[in-house]
């Protein structure tokens, strides 16, 4: 659930190699990143492995072709972390132990999805450094998530004077920017209804969805026709708990 700081994800990267590790291209919707499943061992877990890669192939399918391409590797791995899943500008991973259903595997890695998109797909090298930053990476004000950030953070740290809850669609979405965007992507592509319905009370909500659907989605929207009886604004910690309608 961590947008991971170029520096930590490096360090992460020597426990990589393990016992027991299944390495292959992964074809399925076309993607063609590198695919690795740990620790997937016995024959109940091969078979919960398999179930995992159908739901990643219907998440890929489920997502523009712009936004898995530019992700390159993509890492199983079974076993309890506090963290579900870890995304930079390229790479994911995705700590089953914790994972409880089929929906909340698929929402993790959707949220994860939007680190890569947040930080891969949307870039920006030229302008000036602006106060977003993500750990030691500045990021320039000409990367089109900046204008996303600025709805309701004046940097990477503090939130906008006045912002309240209902200007986010989670909890967790108020942790930071970039939580911010990625809790914003799964609820725009899981939850469209939702998201619609609550954007009614918030102009800031308004303008996420608004900028999700121009910058990032090509104007196509989800869930069009659901409606939202049950669902209460401001109860969600976390959007990957929430069970998918339809994707
Ligand atoms: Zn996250």
């Amino acid at each position: 659930m961590f947008s991971i700081l170029l520096s930590s994800f490096f360090v992460f990267q020597s426990s990589f190699i393990a016992d027991g590790e299944i390495t292959e291209s992964y074809h399925a919707a076309a993607w063609k990143g590198h695919f690795s499943a740990q620790n997937f061992q016995d024959p109940t877990e091969r078979k919960q492995l398999i179930a995992y890669r159908r739901t990643l192939s219907q998440g890929m399918n489920a997502l523009p072709k712009a936004h898995t391409k530019q992700l390159k590797k993509l890492e199983l791995r079974n076993k309890a972390h506090y963290s579900r899943g870890m995304a930079n500008h390229e790479k994911l991973i995705l700590n089953t132990g914790k994972i409880k259903t089929r929906d909340e595997f698929m929402s993790v890695f959707i949220h994860e999805m939007g680190h890569i998109v947040d930080l891969g797909h949307l870039k920006g090298t030229k302008g000036h450094r602006t106060k977003f930053r993500d750990g030691k990476r500045s990021i320039f004000s000409d990367d089109p998530s900046v204008k996303f950030y600025r709805i309701s953070w004046i940097n990477d740290k503090n939130r906008r004077r006045g912002t309240k809850r209902k200007d986010f669609v989670s909890g967790y979405a108020m942790s930071d920017p970039f939580e911010d965007f990625s809790e914003s992507y799964l609820f725009y592509r899981l939850h469209g209804d939702k998201f619609r319905h609550i954007a009614r009370t918030s102009t800031s909500l308004r303008r996420k969805y608004d900028f999700l659907r121009t910058n990032v989605f090509n104007g196509e929207e989800f869930q069009t026709e659901k409606q939202n009886a049950q669902f209460t604004h401001g109860k969600l910690w976390d959007a990957t708990l929430l069970p998918i309608t339809s994707l």
